[in-house]
């Protein structure tokens, strides 16, 4: 291999994807100076930010060949947390901090970090350190190779409950037979992805977001890098079962039109019953000479049959619900304040979240 072949090589930024010309291309061409961006959605973390900062900062302080920015996005925290990301901000021009106006959600809060990160690398990671952001040296290691998208894979989950764990594994059969994204198994909202990715994810503004599915779908070089998931540092999951089931049935209902199409399968399976139903009463009736058997078995029908209808208007009225909240087109979150960021530079998402004017004044 001549030397100049083996030295283009070793630039890992350098290496061109083997895939469409657009976008990614351009990207790495133009890149020489390497930032990667952590996105850090946070809800009542107090009692882990510190333990959480101080980690990120190893890691930067360790990795001198990349610059580094945290996005922190306070997703409208009761506790400490605005006081403590403020005063991390204070001291660290590294740290971007985005105060959301009230609890959006953490999907909303991912999507507002990647609005204002600017880095090549984005990294999505939870406050509560159960995703190690060590890992950041095997990411790079990966995104050397060219790829555009790395979903982290959890090989263990030590400190959840069994609860937690049988939901997640009933949730990803639902997802792999329900719904239609091919979401990793095992794979939360800790991932690495580039720039041009971030400009195509930008262009999904839908409110009921469902990350890991929209990631799935995105296209680009995508892998997975499989890691133990560390039990929380401290505090308590900030995902209820009311939250967790949200997510869910906005994964599925984001993502498959199957609950539609089960209804006509329930009305042929129920007019099949009925058919047997008649066939039935014609037997008692003419064979058996059994006389009317009173309205017992009609109103049980009638019942059933009704809870079968009510059951299909509910599913339609989910999709006509989503219908109306998107037509509404609400902004997908909407801030109260931001530190050590220039919203001007994002004029156009500043628009969107309808950002009040002293935010944009620097007031
Ligand atoms: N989170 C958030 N908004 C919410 C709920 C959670 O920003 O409404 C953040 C939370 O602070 C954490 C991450 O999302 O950084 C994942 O939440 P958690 O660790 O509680 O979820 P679990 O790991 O238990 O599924
Ligand atoms: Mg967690």
């Amino acid at each position: 291999m001549s030397p100049r072949i083996q030295a283009e090589q070793n630039k890992p930024y350098r290496r061109k994807p083997v895939y469409p010309p657009c976008l990614a291309e351009d990207f790495w061409e133009t890149m020489n100076k390497k930032n990667v961006s952590y996105v850090i959605p946070c809800y009542n973390e107090a009692a882990v930010l510190p333990e959480f900062y101080r980690r990120i900062c190893t890691v930067a302080d360790a990795r001198s060949d990349y610059e580094f920015e945290f996005v922190f996005i306070n997703d409208g925290s009761r506790d400490e947390t605005p006081q403590l990301l403020n005063e991390i901000a204070d001291k660290d021009s590294r740290a971007k901090i985005l105060h959301f106006a009230r609890n959006m959600g953490h999907q909303e809060a991912i999507t507002a970090g990647m609005d204002f990160s600017s880095g090549d690398i984005i990294v999505t990671i939870d406050a509560d350190l159960q995703d190690p952001p060590e890992l950041i040296d095997e990411i790079l290691e990966k995104m050397a190779h060219g790829y555009d998208v790395i979903h982290m894979q959890r090989r263990k989950r030590p400190g959840e409950s069994r609860f937690k764990l049988a939901s997640s594994s009933a949730f990803y059969w639902l997802m792999k037979h329900v719904g239609n994204a091919r979401i990793v198994e095992n794979s939360g909202d800790f991932r690495a992805f580039t720039r041009p990715v971030l400009k195509a994810m930008g262009q999904f503004r839908e409110k009921h977001r469902f990350m890991r599915g929209l990631f799935a779908m995105i296209g680009f070089r995508q892998t997975t890098l499989q890691y133990d998931r560390d039990p929380r540092f401290a505090g308590q999951t900030k995902y209820p079962l009311r939250k967790m089931f949200r997510l869910a049935s906005n994964a599925i209902l984001s993502f498959s039109a199957t609950p539609l199409h089960t209804i006509a399968w329930l009305s042929v399976l129920l007019w099949f019953a009925s058919l047997v139903y008649l066939v039935k009463a014609l037997v008692d009736h003419f064979l058996l000479e059994i006389t009317v058997q009173g309205w017992t078995s009609i109103v049980i029908l009638m019942t059933f049959y009704t809870g079968i209808v009510l059951f299909c208007l509910s599913i339609i009225a989910t999709y006509i619900g989503r219908i109306f909240e998107q037509g509404q087109r609400r902004p997908l979150y909407w801030l109260y304040d931001a530190k050590n960021i220039d919203l001007r530079e994002f004029s156009d998402i500043s628009r969107e979240t309808r950002i009040s004017s002293n935010i944009l004044d620097g007031k």
